[in-house]
This record gives structure tokens, C-alpha cells and sequence, in this order.
């Protein structure tokens, strides 16, 4: 089983104009694969899947599930189970007729239906439940029945409209493992929408990202982390944010003869030379042309390290807060580019208000450009091969 975008758009007409809410998304989701579509609220996540579902009609492009065009079928044809944060359980029904009610619908017998239902809920640890009305349930007990129900229908494929959002922290961890036994179980492609990229991080083989309509690239998480194809999903991918600092481009003939014209960097040139506060870095791989002399260099919070001595580091700040998040020291530094976060260990000592220097590992390095915000250097060569879904 399989579901495919094509140039999937959707628009609606709004008072003095169009809103595009989804603006020409390609993607597959393949066998058994579970993928994510991730991004800020208003970015066209859910609108993308309601016309997966067949609850909107795409202005253009198509729609595939198994191969099958079912752009213009009917929703309750398309053999998709969907799961949203409200969850539509019927109130006067028990747990186990809720469950068991697509196979009513589909004229199974009551044996076999109560066979099955009760298998579902086994599954979903809540056997002990079937007597029960959905009024009785605590918010995890109905996600857990709705997922059951999902189940026993025996979709080609799962979609999921941020069905944990309404959970406290420690059942969402719950859900989020039953979910995944469910994927594994049935083998189905899922597309689970969250707006959470940590949730989209920790459960997907692959993770779409999405901003403003556009999808802005999909890969699997630890791709997108370490080799983020722009500046967008550089910013979006990981907490605390990425650090971005200002630098001019040069290459390695601009830094011999800066007078020459020269021209810039191009790709498999090896390496990038990046010009900022006086400082030249160079980076081990340039993977796009960059279009600008302007470019942003991104470093995350992990691979800051701080100095006391200002010549150690690339720039001074001030150290305004260093503040707990869980097991790590998150330390906030007001630089000449603006706010600078770095991850300090519990041995850090310096105190709030003294100045420090600020420098990181290149080799952990991303340069965008600053016109496209496409990545155009980085300091490891393996992400070479990783380059942006769209350069405008
Ligand atoms: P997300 O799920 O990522 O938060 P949505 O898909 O719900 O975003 O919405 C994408 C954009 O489309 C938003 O700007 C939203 O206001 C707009 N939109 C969604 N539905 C409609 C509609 N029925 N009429 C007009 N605009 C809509
Ligand atoms: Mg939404």
C-alpha cells in the first residue's frame, strides 16, 4: 500500500483574494512507512490531509493510494481510517459496539464482530473496558478505543490529525508507543500531522516539512538534524534552535587574490570559506552554488563552547541567562548578531552579566545562502548528497 501526492494544491476564496493552503506538494508515503507532515500552525498540514481523506477537494493535482487515482472519490471509498483530536466515539454506544462498528457497517456477524472487536482492544489494553460507555473514559482510554476502531477497519492506510494534542505529557508518551505497536502491527503507510517536531522526530521513518503551504523538504530525522537542506528547516528541526550569524562568502581563490573578481565557491569545489567578525572559517563541503555573497552560518546550541579569554572565540557577548531545561544548561548570550544559545555542563561556573567569547565546531557547521536559504556549505562532507527539495 502506498499514497502519492502530485503537485497536490489547494485554494480557497477569501474575501479581496485566495489563500493557497497548500501550494503544489509532491510526496510518497511508502509501504509500512510512517511519515510525519510537520510545521508551524496555518502551514497546510491539515489541509493536506483532508485531501488525502477526500474531506476537500484539491484545486489541482492528484491523488494515489495503491496506484489507484482517487482524487475525485468519494472519502468513505478511499478505505483510509483517520484519527483527529476531537475523536468521534458514539456516546451511546459501549467500547466494544464503537470498535466493532465499521464491521457492523460492513455486515459482519455479531460473533465474529465481538471476535474482533475484542481482539482490537487487547491490543489496545483496554479488554477490561468493553462494557463501558465513551463518557466513562478518561482522554487516553478514548484515543486507545478510537485507535482500536481503526484497527478492526483494516485501512489501506492511517491518517492522524494531531491525535495527542489534547493529552497531559505523560499519556501522550503512551498513545505515542501505541500508535507506533499499531504501525508496526498492521503494516499500513501513516501520515500523522503534529505541529511538534520533537513528536515528529522521535515516531517517523520520515519527516515532511512543511511552511506557508510549501512542502520545504522530507527526509528522516537524523538527516534533517544533521544535514538540514535550508535555513527553515534548520530553525524548525531541534530545541533550542539553531544559532545563525551573518558572514560573506569567499572562496579559496578570493582569500589568495581578494582583489580578482574571482568567482565564488561552486559544488564539489571541497570546501567553503566564510568570512565573519574577522574571522575566515572554512568548511569541508560545498553541496549548492551559492547565488549570494551574503550567506548565514547556523551552528546548534550543543556545539557552542564559551571562553572567558575573548581571543578564543570567534565574537564576544554578554552572558545574559543560564537556565535549566531538564538535564541540560542552556546559557543565553547577547552578541553582535543578536541572541547566541549554547549548552553548557554543570561544571560552567562563569556568572550572568560577565563577558565571554563565543566559538563552535566547524565541522558542525551549516551555511545558507542568504538569498535562497538553501544550504549551500557545510562542515562535514556526508550530508554532500542531501540538497534542497526546491532552490527558488
Ligand atoms: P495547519 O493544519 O498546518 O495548522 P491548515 O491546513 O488548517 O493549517 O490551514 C492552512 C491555511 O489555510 C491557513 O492559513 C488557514 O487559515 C487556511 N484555511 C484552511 N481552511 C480554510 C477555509 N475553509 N477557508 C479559507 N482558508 C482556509
Ligand atoms: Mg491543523
Amino acid at each position: 500500500m502506498t499514497v502519492e501526492l502530485t503537485a497536490l494544491t489547494k485554494s480557497y476564496d477569501i474575501p479581496g483574494g485566495e489563500e493557497i493552503a497548500v501550494n503544489g506538494i509532491d510526496l510518497e508515503v511508502g509501504e509500512d512507512e510512517f511519515v510525519s507532515l510537520v510545521g508551524p500552525s496555518g502551514c497546510g498540514k491539515s489541509t493536506t490531509l483532508r485531501c488525502i481523506a477526500g474531506l476537500e477537494t484539491p484545486t489541482s493535482g492528484e491523488i494515489r493510494i495503491n496506484g489507484e487515482d482517487v482524487t475525485d472519490t468519494a472519502p468513505n471509498k478511499r478505505g483510509l481510517a483517520m484519527m483527529f483530536q476531537d475523536i468521534a466515539l458514539y456516546p451511546h454506544m459501549t467500547v466494544w459496539e464503537n470498535i466493532a462498528y465499521p464491521l457492523k457497517v460492513r455486515g459482519v456477524s455479531e460473533d465474529d464482530r465481538h471476535e474482533e472487536a475484542t481482539a482490537a482492544a487487547e491490543v489496545m489494553r483496554i479488554a477490561d473496558l468493553l462494557d463501558k460507555y465513551p463518557g466513562e473514559l478518561s482522554g487516553g482510554q478514548r484515543q486507545r478505543c478510537a485507535l482500536a476502531r481503526t484497527i478492526v477497519y483494516d485501512p489501506k492506510a492511517f491518517l492522524m490529525d494531531e491525535p495527542l494534542s489534547d493529552l497531559d505529557a505523560k499519556l501522550k508518551v503512551a498513545v505515542r508507543k501505541e500508535i507506533q505497536r499499531v504501525h508496526d502491527r498492521v503494516e499500513r503507510p501513516t501520515i500523522y500531522v503534529t505541529h511538534d517536531q520533537a513528536e515528529a522526530l522521535s515516531m517517523s521513518d520520515r519527516v515532511a516539512v512543511m511552511n506557508d503551504g510549501e512542502l520545504m523538504g522530507i527526509a528522516t530525522p537524523d538527516e534533517h538534524y544533521n544535514f538540514p537542506a535550508n535555513k527553515f528547516i534548520a530553525s524548525f528541526i531541534g530545541n533550542p534552535s539553531m544559532n545563525f550569524v551573518t558572514g560573506q562568502l569567499l572562496s579559496s581563490s578570493d582569500r589568495e587574490e581578494r582583489s580578482s573578481s574571482g568567482s565564488r565557491a561552486k559544488p564539489g569545489d571541497g570546501t567553503i570559506t566564510v568570512e565573519f567578525h574577522d574571522n575566515e572559517i572554512e568548511l569541508g563541503a560545498t553541496v549548492n552554488e551559492p547565488r549570494s555573497e551574503t550567506v548565514e552560518i547556523g551552528f546548534r546550541p550543543e556545539v557552542v563552547d564559551l571562553h572567558a579569554d575573548p581571543d578564543e572565540g570567534y565574537f564576544e557577548g554578554t552572558l545574559e541567562l543560564i537556565e535549566r531545561i531538564g538535564d541540560r544548561r542552556l546559557a543565553t548570550i547577547q552578541g553582535p548578531d543578536g541572541e547566541i544559545r549554547a549548552m553548557v555542563p554543570d561544571s560552567y561556573t562563569a556568572s550572568e552579566g560577565t563577558q565571554v567569547s563565543v566559538s563552535f565546531d566547524e565541522r558542525d557547521a551549516h551555511v545558507f545562502d542568504d538569498g535562497t536559504k538553501n544550504v549551500v556549505g557545510r562542515g562535514r562532507t556526508e550530508g554532500a548528497e542531501i540538497t534542497a527539495e526546491s532552490s527558488s
